[in-house]
């Protein structure tokens, strides 16, 4: 009787050769790139071949071609740079693409510029309809003070007014916007928001998180059709960039369902895990929805809750005053007033086997938000949760090893840095500002990175994110070696944290995140060599190609510029 070990090795030649004599020909190769495929097993190589929608084989030219058969379509990338798609942990979808259609107040460098654009933009309004949108940012105004409905109301009669700022947590609303939300002197303030007064006492239009809803409750939602128009807009700018996969934070359930009517339909050219609001836990819980539960386009599976406001808004939550507001130390969101009410729903939550996807900004809110964790994990015991907090802007320096104790995986916007920075300091001062967008210190303590850019908050490319965690060169010009430049990372460390480490962050590092045999074709190919150019000229590389399950969903050469 032969030994097992010859029997099994006998069997195994059989099985390669069989394979060999029939081995399927490849849909399509690419040849002559420069890849780095963020697999350690083999991080280096010239092409890559796929079946359907899977990668079958990576390696050199030569080997690869051995897929090549009579219907293969062959692409030379003449030594351009392939990388897996990029994975944006974190953005809003559907608003992102409606924002591309909107007034852009974002780069309005007066509020005289931005009541222009307002007013512009009224000039070609239909009656009846809101101006909404607009992202601005009156820290790029001289001085930077809040906008008031003043400098709108006069250019903008009878048609009401809500733009929001950059970072969601205020808005600036007009006096026919005021009044169809019924917001007077005598409209308190509801919990976890704020109306801003002027000295007077009267509303100002400005709006800080909660008290926002007071407003968009009156906004009409947007029909059928302009939702989809929106995302149809968010996916092709997605492809544009290289952005393969979104996890969507806070959708409404009226984009879920156009995402499941356009997967239907085969147009869903961005794979989507879609984090509804913690308030509508019970929705989810109800079916048996589990983590990343879906398939390879749409998941649920998560829940996205805010545990605080912002900085720019002055919302986060910290442990002490803001250093330029001695009375003022943020504000908890209203869906932890009380913290019980947040432990309850992800209790709830976390038994159903769903994902939990905080936001948390300020040192206390973080610090409130790995308490709750910590009680659940005593609770229900350990297991493979990877819960997220969003933002994890501004830590605590105890609270590192926490999330690294509960695996919790910082899902971080590396461009607000460049933003923020030029202007965090003088909010929170020097020491807090030394653990603020901590990169380099999460990994230190080997906390997983999961990058993205909060669109339409920040720009979607991600070129300008990882321009920004390579440089942390703030957008202001004043730190061009770096805004607390021990906190850059390697261009490496920062693709990896947005291929790899954002697929880990939706359960999904088996499936896609690089480029190996049996993983998702989702690539693109670049203008330059990011991994050797210098890292300034990173934010001026664009996509040539973006392929998405081996389907090109970008093409340079053939979109309109
Ligand atoms: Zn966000």
């Amino acid at each position: 009787m032969k030994k097992p070990w010859v029997f099994t090795f006998v069997m195994l030649a059989c099985v390669l050769r069989t394979v060999a004599q029939s081995q399927p020909a490849a849909d399509l190769i690419i040849r002559n790139a420069r890849i780095w495929t963020v697999d350690a097993a083999r991080p280096d190589a010239e092409a890559v071949a796929i079946i359907g929608d899977r990668i079958v084989a990576v390696g050199p030219n030569k080997d690869v071609d051995a897929w090549r058969g009579p219907k293969t379509r062959i692409l030379d990338a003449a030594g351009k740079r392939l990388l897996p798609g990029f994975n944006d942990a974190h953005v809003h979808f559907m608003t992102g693409g409606a924002d591309l259609d909107q007034v852009d107040l974002n780069d309005a460098p007066s509020e005289q510029e931005f009541a222009h654009r307002i007013a512009a933009r009224a000039a070609r309004t239909p009656k009846g309809e809101w101006i909404l949108g607009g992202n601005w940012d009156e820290t790029k105004w001289g001085p930077p003070q809040f906008p008031t409905k003043e400098s709108i109301d006069s250019v903008t009669t009878g048609i009401p007014v809500a733009v929001s700022r950059y970072d969601g947590h205020m808005v600036l609303a007009n006096s026919a916007a005021l009044k169809l939300a019924g917001i007077t002197a005598q409209t308190p303030d509801p919990p976890g928001g704020v109306i801003v007064h002027d000295a007077k006492g009267n509303p100002t239009g400005a709006l800080k998180d909660a008290a926002e809803d007071l407003l968009y409750k009156v906004v009409p939602p947007p029909s059928h059709d302009q939702r989809r128009h929106a995302i149809e807009r968010a996916l092709a700018h997605a492809a544009s960039l290289g952005v393969t996969s979104v996890q969507d934070m806070n959708p409404e359930y009226a984009d879920i369902a156009i995402y499941s009517e356009l997967l239907e339909e085969g147009k869903l050219t961005t794979r989507i895990y879609a984090a509804p609001l913690i308030p509508q836990v019970d929705d989810q819980t109800k079916i048996g929805i589990r983590h990343a539960f879906g398939g390879p386009y749409l998941r649920l599976g998560a829940l996205k809750s805010y545990a605080d406001g912002s900085l720019g808004s002055r919302t986060a939550y910290f442990f002490e005053p803001f250093s330029d507001q001695p009375d003022n130390r943020g504000l908890l969101s209203d869906t932890m007033q009380p913290i019980s009410l947040m432990r309850d729903r992800m209790m709830k939550a976390d038994a159903a086997g769903l994902q939990l996807c905080t936001h948390a900004i300020g040192d206390a809110g973080i610090s409130a938000i790995i308490d709750i964790y910590a009680e659940i994990e005593k609770a229900h015991g350990p297991r493979d949760r990877r819960w997220r907090i969003e933002h994890a802007q501004h830590m605590a320096a105890k609270d590192f090893d926490r999330f690294a104790q509960l695996g919790v995986i910082a899902s971080m916007q590396p461009y607000h840095a460049i933003d923020d920075g030029r202007w965090a300091e003088g909010r929170i001062g020097h020491d807090r500002a030394s653990r603020t967008y901590a990169f380099r210190t999460f990994l230190d303590h080997k906390v997983r990175l999961a990058f993205g850019t909060d669109w339409s908050v920040a720009p979607l490319n991600p070129m300008l994110s990882l321009y920004a965690a390579v440089t942390r060169a703030t957008l202001d010009g004043k730190n061009p070696n770096g805004w607390f430049p021990e906190q850059k990372l390697t261009i490496k460390e920062a693709i990896e944290a947005y291929t790899m480490g954002s697929s880990y962050a939706e359960f999904q590092e088996k499936v896609k995140g690089s480029i190996t045999p049996g993983k998702l074709a989702d690539m693109v190919l670049l203008s330059e060599d990011v991994l050797r150019i210098d890292p300034v000229k990173i934010r001026d590389v664009h996509v040539l190609m973006t392929w998405v399950g081996g389907t090109l969903t970008y093409d340079k050469d053939s979109a309109r510029p």
